[in-house]
């Protein structure tokens, strides 16, 4: 109870807006369900010319992204980018009007901007450290980049199940670079599933990116009858969570990202897809596509099973509990952090940061 009056105190004292208080810059974005632009407040024109903060215009979905950006914001508000506000404009033309999202502009880079560079992951390390690293170039440098990369997904992705959140859109386009922080965090909450209170509780699989979807696709199994009104839901998710585990969606997810960072020719879009036909072919054993590949492996793909080799492969084998075809089989944030392969140092300013 007292947090629902904390909540309720802190909404009427933050500023409220309405659309006549931006305007709009350089569109970031645009998918089937909003566009995103970079913008600035009327009254208060930013020094940076494009604005420093960001706009979603969200169709129908944009409600529930609202109550989930709420929602963060409250109980893991570094996992996240900065939300600020959202709204319903009730437009003059279209009927049902637009829900306006406001959040803090994190930053220029996805991962997915970042990954596609030819010096990932050295411009990653130069954006967390600054300058200076007395490593030589190489695969324990490299390796090192990507260990922390994960760690701070694998952190924010920890903080979003720890709050009854799952993302189901977990893929390096909704990964930004704070750079205020230094450190990556989450967006895009628009296909995000709330269990603990039912919201969004249907899975709306057509949401889902098959480049990232884990193979059950669904979040929860078929075997739930139906979505529980939001009481029920309450009372029951807990439950439910632990015979579904819907978190280990994203963390399906988070493994191909891993694999991507690891082999270069899987950050483009054919070199992943390629990959998924692979893997289902082996019935999403990783190990059995390992052994049909390595033996004709080229240099590229060579280098990531070394770099995954590192110290008796303890890489390879967070990779190998994280893409499994049994959800309940897959490793949790949580104990994925625990894994041997953080055990490491990796950047220093992660320390400093976290
Ligand atoms: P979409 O539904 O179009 O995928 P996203 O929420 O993923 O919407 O935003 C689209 C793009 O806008 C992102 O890929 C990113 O480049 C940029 N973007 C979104 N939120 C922010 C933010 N807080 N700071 C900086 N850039 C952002
Ligand atoms: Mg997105």
């Amino acid at each position: 109870f007292d947090m629902f009056i904390l909540a309720f105190v802190e909404r009427i004292f933050r500023p409220t807006f309405r659309k006549d208080d931006f305007v709009l810059g350089k569109k970031l974005g645009e998918g089937a369900f909003g566009v995103v632009y970079r913008v600035s407040l009327a009254k208060n024109p930013s020094d940076k010319k494009e604005g420093d903060l960001v706009l979603k215009k969200a169709t129908e979905y944009g409600a529930v992204e609202i109550w989930m950006n709420e929602r963060v914001r409250r109980a893991c508000a570094n996992s996240c980018a900065d939300f600020m506000y959202g709204f319903l404009e009730k437009s003059s033309k279209k009927g049902d009007g637009e829900y306006w999202l406001i959040w803090k502009f994190e930053g220029e880079a996805t991962l997915a901007d970042l990954m596609q560079s030819k010096e990932f992951p050295y411009n990653v390390e130069r954006m967390i450290l600054g300058e200076g690293q007395q490593l030589p170039k190489g695969l324990e440098r490299e390796n090192r980049i990507i260990q922390t990369i994960m760690r701070q997904l694998l952190f924010a992705l920890d903080s979003l199940h720890s709050t009854g959140i799952v993302h189901r859109d977990i893929k390096p386009q909704n990964i930004i670079f704070s750079e205020g922080s230094r450190t990556f965090k989450i967006i895009d909450l628009g296909a995000a599933a709330d269990l603990r209170v039912g919201i969004n509780y249907i899975p709306k699989e057509f949401l889902l990116d098959p480049r990232y979807a884990a193979p059950e696709q669904y979040i929860m199994s078929t075997q739930t009858p139906s979505a529980p009104s939001a009481p029920v839901a309450t009372a029951l998710s807990p439950v439910l969570w632990q015979m579904n585990l819907p978190d280990r969606f994203d963390i399906y997810s988070a493994g191909l990202i891993f694999l991507q960072m690891a082999f270069p020719a899987m950050r483009t879009d054919s070199g992943l897809i390629q990959f998924n036909r692979q893997l289902k072919r082996c019935d999403y054993d990783l190990v059995a596509w390992r052994k049909t590949v390595e033996p004709r492996a080229s240099s590229d793909l060579r280098k990531g099973f070394e770099l995954l080799n590192l110290d008796e492969g303890i890489g390879w084998e967070l990779l190998t509990s994280m893409v499994r075809y049994k959800a309940r089989q897959r490793t949790s944030a949580k104990a994925a952090l625990a894994h041997p392969y953080f055990n490491r140092e990796g950047l220093l300013a992660l320390s400093l940061v976290q």
